[in-house]
């Protein structure tokens, strides 16, 4: 039987290991280990590949989102204690990321097809206090950008990406990180640009946030020692860089490796108790995740299992029912329990071909 485990990054990573080892050697030896030539480097190159003006390496996606915030907060357009509107259906971390600025998230259920934040619901959750919508990428397509924009404007709100899952996704041809007021990437080893190790990224047009996160991310300073704002430390690490600018030149490769993957399980699926993803007309998807739903999920998950197919599950606990948010548990948001209940991840990442897909496809289509 051959195994298919979910994701092996050591497979993943294996091609690229003998030059990446020179590139991380050559930094060990330089002397220097942080915010030097190595982040400078990816920051420019990320920019650049997002078409936006600024790139701040920070030390991870949470933090990436956080310091946007606060740095929002330093210039005066948020406050604590504003609403930020966030998709129900989504990574924990968009949502903490919220809090820990001291703002009050608000979820709204996603669209049953993108699994994305409907855009339909968000008006009917403004409020006076509403000054920001945070835009998720989930699974590695874009949300609905004209529409959350439009009624961005009408309310005058800030946007912010959560491109954590959506790196290379684009919106009518506009690439993730250039879709809004500001964007935050997260660079862990498991995402589409995946580090070896804990990384993070911000983009912005907006020169002012840009010097802003920028500072805060070094403890917020200004000169060397002279602090302007009570910042963090959450510094990108020279090592991660070197890793980030050599895996960023491949990006796109393996994006489109993915693609023809995803079309073939497209093609091969034809079981009926399985709901194939749904890829929305306004950009490409780019396959951080493949995921699936069935009303058998769990039998489905344990069946595959037992055939040696690895899956997981993206997210099995909403974050309304986590003990992290017990004013939410009581909500009521059924399309995203629905998705979390019923949702499954198939495997998706450059250590497959098409050999895989089939074996998986053959077993799920055998699946009663
Ligand atoms: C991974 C992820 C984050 C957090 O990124 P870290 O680098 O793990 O801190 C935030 N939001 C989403 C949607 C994510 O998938």
């Amino acid at each position: 039987m051959t195994k298919i485990p979910f994701l092996d990054l050591q497979q993943v990573n294996q091609p690229y290991m003998a030059e990446i080892k020179e590139k991380v050697f050559q930094s060990l030896y330089s002397g220097k280990y942080i915010l030097s030539d190595c982040v400078r480097e990816f920051e420019s190159a990320f920019a650049a590949y997002c078409g936006s003006k600024y790139c701040i390496g920070v030390a991870n996606g949470l933090e990436a989102l956080v310091l946007i915030f606060e740095g929002y907060k330093i210039l005066g357009l948020l406050q604590t204690n504003d609403e930020v509107i966030v998709p129900a259906n989504t990574y924990i971390a968009s949502i903490i990321a919220v809090s820990r600025a001291g703002l009050k998230p608000v979820p709204v259920e996603p669209d049953i097809r993108t699994y994305n934040i409907n855009p339909d619901l968000i008006e009917q959750n403004i409020t006076e206090k509403t000054k920001a919508i945070l835009a998720v990428h989930l699974y590695g397509q874009c949300a609905d950008m004209d529409a959350i924009k439009k009624t961005a404007a009408k309310y005058k709100l800030l946007v912010i990406e959560d491109a954590a899952q959506g790196h290379g996704a684009d919106f009518k041809g506009t690439k993730t990180g250039n879709l809004g007021d500001a964007a935050g990437f997260s660079f862990y080893p498991t995402k589409n640009l995946g580090a070896m190790g804990d990384a993070g990224a911000i983009t912005t047009n907006n020169k002012d946030l840009s010097d802003i996160v920028a500072s805060l991310r070094n403890y917020g300073w200004g000169e060397k020692y002279n602090c302007i704002y009570r910042g963090y430390n959450s510094r990108l690490d020279e090592l991660q860089a070197a890793i980030l600018v050599f895996k960023l030149k491949y990006m796109d490769d393996e994006i489109n490796k993915k693609r023809k993957l995803a079309s073939l399980y497209k093609s091969l699926i034809t079981n009926r108790e399985i709901l194939l993803p749904f890829e929305a007309a306004y950009g490409r998807h780019t396959w951080h995740l493949f995921t699936v739903r069935s009303e058998k999920r769990d039998r489905l998950a344990a069946y595959l299992h037992e055939k040696g197919i690895g899956t997981a599950i993206h997210y099995p606990y909403p974050p309304h029912k986590q003990k992290a948010y017990k004013e939410w548990n009581s909500l009521n948001l059924p399309v995203t329990e629905t998705i979390c209940q019923t949702i499954l991840s198939l495997p998706m990442n450059t250590a497959l071909n098409e050999e895989y897909i089939h074996i998986i496809s053959e077993a799920i289509n055998k699946f009663k």
